[in-house]
């Protein structure tokens, strides 16, 4: 299992490595994602006939700016990379089901590097705080105290940053993203649960100029089968039941986006699987217009006496 997650990791700091390549403005979002999806494929030697065997774990989001989370383009979209755009690249790995998520804050002009800083800062002080029976409530209190201690100056304005508590880090178990635990990015004390040795967190944190919360925005990209409440044993239509069908074996309940889905028909059978809750929709989150947001995530192993930062490298 940890040699699993060790070679996702690898591909990982690869991928983003080849992105540092090539990435620049006035790029399409979609070819963005199209590239780093193909070396994702290309790296795991994701196999058509396997699909859940290893590849991609989740869309590969390219948030831009007041949007913090969950954005990639859909079909047709030709949005393009900006040179003042603050951008969060998220994607994912997995070798049989064991999921490395990480992410980094592109952007070309310099002025927004002290956010970016910060970003890298407050997730590395969330990663001091886990470990081994860290209480996961007064992680956030750590991340927020050293962001919201801060204030970046751009284009002679001074802002305020806050730490966006709407988004939290989170466990990851077998093929599932968000499993049990949530890390918290504010203080939360009533939340006193601890992690345990054995487990994997996504460690992500979001400073923003904004008002430090976030709303659900239009143009919704991600999607994954309900695996929390349960998705089977309902009652579904022969086409919707289909596309479940289909669902199941492309993915399981690793997340997808309508990029994804070839035809017009099957978005349509996904609103009926979203209707009947078999489907969840992780719409884009969105802080105030304006705003800027940035994020860095590692993933992270909780060992007896150490926390192992299996997504590390020398980028960030
Ligand atoms: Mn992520
Ligand atoms: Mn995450």
């Amino acid at each position: 299992m940890l040699e699993k997650v060790k070679e996702g990791a690898e591909i990982h700091r690869q991928v983003r490595s080849y992105i540092r390549e090539w990435i620049q403005p006035g790029m399409k979002f979609t070819d963005i994602c199209q590239r780093i999806e193909d070396k994702i494929r290309e790296l795991t030697g994701f196999d058509e006939k396997d699909p859940l065997k290893r590849g991609i774990a989740f869309p590969t989001g390219v948030s831009v700016n007041n949007c913090a989370a969950h954005w990639t383009p859909n079909p047709g979209d030709n949005t393009v990379l900006e040179y003042d755009d603050v951008c969060k690249i998220d994607f994912g790995v997995h070798i049989d089901g064991w999921i490395i998520d990480s992410a980094f804050t592109y952007t070309s002009n310099p002025k927004f590097d002290p956010l970016l800083e910060i970003a890298k800062e407050a997730t590395y002080t969330g990663i001091k705080a886990a470990g081994s029976d860290a209480i996961l409530g007064e992680i956030g209190s750590d991340i927020q105290e050293v962001i919201e201690a801060a204030e970046i100056e751009l284009d002679g304005k001074t802002y305020p940053l806050k730490s966006i508590g709407d988004i939290c880090g989170h466990q990851i178990d077998r093929f599932k993203i968000h499993a049990g635990k949530a890390v918290p990015n504010i203080k939360f004390e009533e939340y006193t649960e601890r992690m345990l040795p054995g487990e994997f967190y996504a460690i992500e944190t979001f400073p923003s100029t904004g008002e430090g919360h976030v709303k659900p925005g239009p143009d919704c990209s991600h999607y994954m089968l309900n695996y929390k409440e349960g998705y089977k044993d309902k009652f579904l239509a022969k086409n919707e039941k289909k596309l479940l069908e289909t669902i199941e074996k492309d993915r399981g309940t690793l997340a997808f986006c309508l990029r994804w889905l070839e035809n017009k028909k099957k978005t349509k059978f996904l609103r009926k699987l979203i209707k009947s809750n078999v489907v969840v929709s992780y719409p884009p989150l969105y802080d105030i217009r304006g705003s800027y947001v940035a994020q860095f995530e590692h993933t992270i192993h909780i060992g007896e006496n150490k926390v192992e930062i299996l997504s590390k490298g020398e980028d960030y």
